[in-house]
C-alpha cells in the first residue's frame, strides 16, 4: 500500500489540522506504540482511543508520534501515523507486529506449561526460560531471564492467568517492536 491509496481528502484533512496547530506536516517518527488491551482488565472489554488528528473512535493500537520540533506527542491511529512519517507501510509493519503480540499474550496462559520438580511451572519461549511459582495459594510469582516480577499492572499475581501475562511482559516485551 502506498501512499496514494489513502484518500486524499483525508490526507488533506489531517495536513490541515496539523497546520492549525502549528505543527510539522512531516518529518514525525514513532515515539512508542501501546495497544489499549493492554489498558483494561478484561480483554474483551477495550475501551477504544480517539486519534488526536483524525478523530476516528476506533483505534485500538496507538502509535505515539513525537517531532523534534513540536512541544508533545501525538497520539494517533495507523493510517495517520502513517501520513505523519510519511510512511505507510512502516506505520502498517508496526501496527501487524502488535497484532501479533497481542496474539501471543493472550494465548501465552494456554501453552503448554510443564511442572518441574519444585511444583512450579515452566516452559522455553523464544529460547528464554519461563517460570511461574506458586508460592501455595493465590500468591505467584515469575521468573524470566534474571528478572522477578510479583505484579501485573500494579496486582498482586493472584492467579494463574495473571502470572502468565506478567511473565509474558518479561519474556515478549513491546520495546523489541522497534518503531
Ligand atoms: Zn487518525
Amino acid at each position: 500500500m502506498s501512499m496514494y491509496e489513502i484518500d486524499s481528502a483525508y490526507v488533506r484533512r489531517c495536513q490541515k489540522r496539523l497546520r492549525e496547530w502549528g505543527a510539522p506536516l512531516s518529518g514525525w517518527y514513532c515515539e512508542y506504540i501501546y495497544d489499549m488491551a493492554d489498558e483494561e482488565e478484561d480483554p474483551d472489554h477495550i475501551d477504544l482511543f480517539t486519534c488526536e488528528l483524525c478523530d476516528c473512535s476506533q483505534v485500538r493500537f496507538v502509535h505515539v508520534m513525537r517531532h523534534d520540533e513540536y512541544f508533545e506527542t501525538v497520539s494517533v491511529g495507523c493510517i495517520c501515523a502513517g501520513i505523519m512519517e510519511g510512511d505507510i507501510l512502516a506505520a502498517r509493519e508496526r501496527e501487524r507486529l502488535m497484532k501479533n503480540r497481542a496474539k501471543r499474550k493472550r494465548n501465552f496462559p494456554h501453552r503448554q506449561w510443564r511442572k518441574n520438580w519444585y511444583g512450579n511451572y515452566q516452559l522455553t519461549y523464544r529460547g528464554r526460560k519461563v517460570f511461574i511459582n506458586n508460592k501455595g495459594g493465590n500468591r505467584y510469582s515469575v521468573y524470566v531471564d534474571g528478572r522477578i516480577a510479583w505484579r501485573y499492572k500494579g496486582k498482586p499475581l493472584d492467579n494463574f492467568v495473571l502470572a502468565a501475562y506478567a511473565a509474558f511482559e518479561l519474556a515478549d516485551p513491546i520495546e523489541r517492536i522497534r518503531p
